[in-house]
């Protein structure tokens, strides 16, 4: 049978999997597989257990002295919970997880025991070549040990086959380069924290640590496992690479915050369950825009933490997925004709007193720091928006940005008409009334921040960057991201402008000028320099393409291109001499995207090529054949018959003319020896091939008998679930 109604009679018979039978609510549930601080008291003693609480806070490492005691009771606890093995969980380059499982067996005079050492808590050295490094370990020094990260908490995972203890790890080359994610976003959360701090003490002393919080908003599509696994597209590549786009009924199938299906519905569920387990306060589901579109949200925690849990969240998606008979697509655009998936980052700045830097407050002087705090983001965005956009670049996401409902490939910021306002009154402070004795801030509108807001409802979906009310939300990540390298140079942009600022606020002090005035200065020169980046309309315009040009705001063809952005003087100004990398980590991770890049393209180029020759030309091949018997027996065949014969007979020719044409450039760009040069000509030239064969696999798919067509179709794939 033709494997596409196999999958469909398959997909007939399916039936919701309710996940568990003794409800327990969302707070029960929560931290149940976490060694979280109540969990520690009653496993560590209280000398272990505060020595390790002010070690985590004041991010030292652990010393090696109490290391054993801690892994004795982190030990007592995996066992009690039923773990087996332990790993080092860290973020190689990659982009996903990686672990490496050992058990807790260890032999001692011929007898079996459980053993964990502190040793191997805190220092493990997995076999690190095999992970992208982009040239920082040269094979004679391949090794890399992984360390553990006591501000993330150790978790167990489950699934039904097994537990497994697992310890949050840097991951690191034995010459001290950073190999992950992590090690960045830890050292530009110890940046910002040190720069805003020194900014919010300006406004209030009493601040000690600011903190960044993130909420990740993630979307995904849920498919049938039978539709994913009969279409090698999907398979491999995670997005098709053929299939006529759905009717224009079809496309935005009213689903948006629609019922969920009970499937469905037992997926979410199973999925929050084991969320929660893992201390992921996920909040939010709901079914997205398109159809069999979804997506989650977590309450928003400290952005070193939120990472991981967003690392874990993926995981987890993709595995109950699996166990539900679905696959998870988090591909950025795994579908032509209708929305992509992206990961909206809702980022924000806290201090530890409590108080969330980005939410103006009901005084003036505390709306003065918001303020700053709001304009010195708008600045750093203004003047690295290059770096932004490489950090989010990728294949996926140069499909999905641009395309519908995703926000364009320029970034601008979004502030609200209010704020806008605001923003142009500090620049060009409207003309005082005879006689007003009103203080600066009232005559700028900064003590009415709070209740402008309040009705402030603009919610503008186009925007890249928007304000929304207390934080900032960065909507470019592409839903496969790691997301961590787009936080981190966040993070380090915004360390700069504070940093600046600080200093031109204190000298201005320092020569006798008032700290209100001296803060208004610098921001009427922030926002004027940043004001370019500003926009406040509907970002899909050609108008305003046209117009972000006019302003000279950056803008890359291909993700390639963006990534050269890493490379310019200014980049390494800001990402070498701050700290953030070090001259060859930055290298490496210009090299590791680029190969991502790389290896997605090429795959899609190979991919496409099979699916040419062994189901579209066969399928077509079958259909030429039997009308060619008809028209040859059939003496009044008609005009409409002989024509439908030439236009499937001329689409499998152009069809196969293209293919060899993608062979060939393929060829060309593999022999070039700069691998930039590759990226460039698969981005430029392969990618419009694929394109055109789209076309013709299109119009093929279009013409062929139903029974003929090999591979699930959009309708199908988006529908029966
Ligand atoms: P939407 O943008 O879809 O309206 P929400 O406003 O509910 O969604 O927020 C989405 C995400 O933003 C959630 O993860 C939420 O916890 C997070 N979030 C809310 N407030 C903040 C904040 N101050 N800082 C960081 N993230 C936040
Ligand atoms: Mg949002």
């Amino acid at each position: 049978m033709n494997p596409r109604f196999q999958a469909i009679q398959l997909i007939q018979q399916r039936n919701p999997q309710p996940s568990t039978p003794n409800r327990r609510s969302p707070s029960q549930v929560f931290r149940e597989n976490v060694f979280s601080g109540e969990v520690m008291r009653s496993y560590l003693t209280p000398q272990i257990f505060q020595q390790l609480q002010n070690i985590s806070q004041e991010r030292k490492t652990l010393d090696r002295s109490i290391a054993d005691s801690v892994a004795n009771g982190i030990k007592t606890w995996a066992l009690e919970k039923g773990a087996t093995h332990f790993t080092h969980w860290f973020q190689p380059l990659t982009g996903r997880t990686a672990e490496k499982h050992d058990s807790f067996l260890e032999l001692s005079g011929g007898n079996g025991i459980d053993h964990f050492s502190g040793h191997e808590l805190v220092q493990q050295e997995p076999d690190a070549s095999s992970f992208p490094s982009g040239g920082l370990r040269s094979t004679f020094e391949a090794r890399g040990y992984t360390a553990w990260d006591c501000s993330s908490p150790i978790f167990i995972f489950e699934t039904s086959y097994g537990r497994t203890l697992c310890i949050p790890t840097i991951f690191v080359s034995f010459t001290g380069q950073a190999l992950d994610y992590k090690i960045p976003l830890l050292r530009s959360l110890a940046m910002l924290d040190e720069a805003a701090t020194a900014v919010a003490q300006l406004f209030e002393p009493e601040v000690k640590r600011v903190i960044v919080n993130m909420g990740a908003e993630q979307e995904y599509f849920l498919v049938d496992r039978a539709f994913y696994h009969a279409r090698p597209d999907l398979l491999m590549t995670g997005r098709t690479l053929l299939g006529a786009p759905l009717h224009r009924g079809q496309r935005m199938g009213g689903n948006y915050f629609g019922a969920i299906s009970d499937r469905v519905f037992a997926f979410m569920d199973e999925l929050e369950q084991e969320a929660l387990k893992l201390g992921i306060p996920l909040k939010t589901r709901h079914n997205e825009v398109a159809p069999s579109q979804y997506e989650c949200a977590p309450q928003y925690q400290p952005l070193n933490i939120a990472s991981d849990q967003q690392l874990i969240l993926m995981d987890l998606i993709d595995r109950v997925a699996q166990k539900h008979q679905y696959a998870a697509l988090m591909h950025e655009r795994p579908f032509e004709g209708i929305n992509g998936s992206g990961k909206h980052k809702n980022w924000s700045l806290h201090t530890d007193t409590g108080k969330n830097l980005l939410s103006p407050g009901p005084t003036p002087e505390e709306n003065l720091m918001f303020l700053t705090f709001f304009v010195c983001v708008i600045k750093a965005v203004s003047e690295h928006s290059d770096l932004l956009l490489a950090s989010v670049s990728s294949a996926g996401n140069d499909l999905r940005l641009d395309g519908p409902e995703a926000p364009p490939s320029i970034i601008s910021v979004f502030t609200g008409s209010k704020l806008s306002k605001v923003l142009d009154d500090i620049e060009n402070p409207p003309r005082r009334k005879r006689n007003e004795q009103i203080s600066d801030l009232m005559h700028l509108g900064i003590s009415e921040i709070p209740e402008l807001l309040i009705d402030n409802t603009d919610r503008n979906r186009t925007s890249p960057f928007a304000f929304t009310g207390n934080k900032f939300e960065l909507r470019t990540v592409g839903a496969s991201a790691n997301g961590s390298q787009s936080m981190a140079i966040l993070n380090v942009m915004v360390t700069q402008a504070l940093q600046k600022f600080k200093k031109r606020v204190d000298s201005k002090v320092n020569r006798g000028r008032g700290l209100e005035a001296a803060v208004l200065d610098m921001l009427r020169e922030y926002i004027s320099e940043s004001k370019k980046i500003r926009f406040e309309g509907d970002s899909y315009t050609e108008d305003w393409r046209v117009e972000a040009e006019r302003r000279g705001l950056f803008f890359f063809p291909h993700a390639p291109a963006a990534y050269e952005a890493m490379l310019t003087s200014k980049a390494k100004k800001l990402l070498v001499a701050s700290g953030l990398y070090t001259e060859q980590e930055l290298l490496a991770r210009y090299e590791v995207l680029k190969q991502h890049y790389l290896n997605q393209v090429r795959s899609e180029s190979d991919i496409m090529r099979e699916m040419v020759l062994t189901q579209i030309i066969p399928a077509a091949l079958t259909y030429e054949q039997q009308l060619q018997q008809v028209l040859a027996s059939d003496s009044v065949a008609t005009k409409v018959q002989k024509e439908l014969l030439e236009n499937l007979q001329a689409a499998q020719a152009q069809l196969l003319f293209l293919n060899e044409n993608l062979q060939r450039l393929c060829q060309e760009a593999e022999k070039l020896e700069d691998t930039s040069e590759t990226a460039k000509v698969y981005a430029e030239k392969v990618l419009p091939t694929l394109n055109q064969m789209r076309e013709q696999g299109d119009y093929l798919e279009s013409i062929l008998p139903d029974q003929y067509w090999p591979l699930p179709k959009y309708r199908e794939i988006l529908f029966i679930a």
